[in-house]
């Protein structure tokens, strides 16, 4: 009979509130020590889990995460990766989509769960969510089928007894514990009585070898459409120096104003060989449908990718990974245009 070993999951602290105590004197949140996370969640000693746990030398606000750190935890991760069957990414709430999105990029054939959580409460406050957060996240990250493949082989969101598709996923509360939000994929899983995964959502586990490229152009901007926007505006960052992509936040279905120096300033960004991605404004579901009215129509002539239901997020972290990694324009084009890591539904 073949015994079954006790899965084997690590844990990486990287800052944010769910580690985070108040100063006495001055009351601002500041990180505590990482091995403290035992003192407050001694349920997890409790699992037939073997949990490890490693922590960054200085926790940060995940408003200071830069790509750099993305690396960092992307190489953590891949160092590790055949010695566990998953991965706990302890982060803070503000830019855990950023970071989600960015690693579901940089692992390529990934087949072992990589899962982000933090928490709306530090873990030193009675109300905390942050102890449920981890608890939920670490038994997902463990979770395997009977042929001992994982169950949920990708970059993942797991909070208030939800879990989300990474590069799905965005920060829409700054204040209920239901803190995220996924309005264009359904759940992976949902947290009750009983885990109950979603398996018709879930990406398969692949065939092919697990890759890491970590590398990242970050030299993109967001532009964001709204009523009045001068030509002064988006000359400024159509024209910035070293601009190589640019996510172009539109209204509806990917529409935008038809002015004409709106559109000349676009064209001449694109023969300047800048990408551009055209992502709606319409965050609670929705799609870029290029064509369905005149303006998208004109967007798409001039060579703007349609993003489809891609979110912001994830638009942002796709043309760092793409511009970081691929030199060819036309690769990248193409590559945009594609569902990479189900981060879009391709019409
Ligand atoms: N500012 C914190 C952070 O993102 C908020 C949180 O963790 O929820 O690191």
């Amino acid at each position: 009979m073949i015994k079954a070993t006790k899965p084997k999951i690590l844990i990486v602290y990287t800052g944010g509130t769910i580690g985070m105590i108040k100063d006495p004197t001055t009351g601002i949140l500041k990180p505590f020590n990482f091995e403290a996370i035992y003192d407050q969640v001694p349920r997890l000693l409790f699992y037939d889990i073997d949990i490890d746990t490693f922590s960054f030398d200085n926790p940060i606000d995940s408003s200071d995460m830069l790509p750099d750190d993305w690396q960092k935890i992307a190489e953590k991760i891949y160092e590790n990766y055949d010695e566990y069957d998953g991965f706990v990414i302890l982060h803070g709430t503000d830019t855990m989509a950023y970071t989600a999105s960015a690693l579901s990029f940089m692992f390529e054939n990934l087949s072992k769960p990589i899962i982000l959580t933090g928490s709306q409460l530090p873990l030193g406050i009675a109300r905390t969510d942050g102890r449920n957060n981890i608890i939920n996240a670490v038994e997902i990250a463990a979770a395997k089928h009977q042929d001992g493949f994982s169950v949920i082989p990708e970059v993942c969101i797991c909070f208030e007894n939800k879990l989300y598709r990474g590069n799905r996923t965005y920060k829409n509360n700054a204040e209920n514990f239901d803190a995220f939000a996924s309005p264009n994929y359904p759940l992976l899983a949902n947290v009750g009585v009983n885990i109950k995964y979603n398996y018709d959502y879930i990406a398969k586990v692949p065939k092919e070898k697990m890759k890491l490229c970590t590398q990242i152009d970050p030299n993109i901007a967001i532009l964001k459409l709204y009523p009045g926007i001068g030509q002064n505006i988006v000359a400024s960052i159509l024209e910035a120096e070293e601009l190589h992509g640019v996510v172009l936040e539109t209204y509806g279905a990917g529409n935008s104003n038809k002015s004409p120096w709106f559109l000349d300033l676009l064209s001449k960004a694109i023969t300047k060989g800048i990408l551009i991605i055209n992502v709606t404004q319409c965050k609670g579901g929705g799609a870029v449908n290029e064509g369905k009215y005149e303006s998208s129509f004109l967007l798409g002539k001039l060579g703007i990718v349609s993003g489809y239901d891609i979110i912001t997020e994830s638009a942002v972290t796709k043309l760092m990974h793409l511009l970081g990694k691929e030199k060819d324009k036309e690769i990248i084009k193409t590559l945009l245009n594609k569902s990479l890591r189900g981060e879009m539904t391709v019409e």
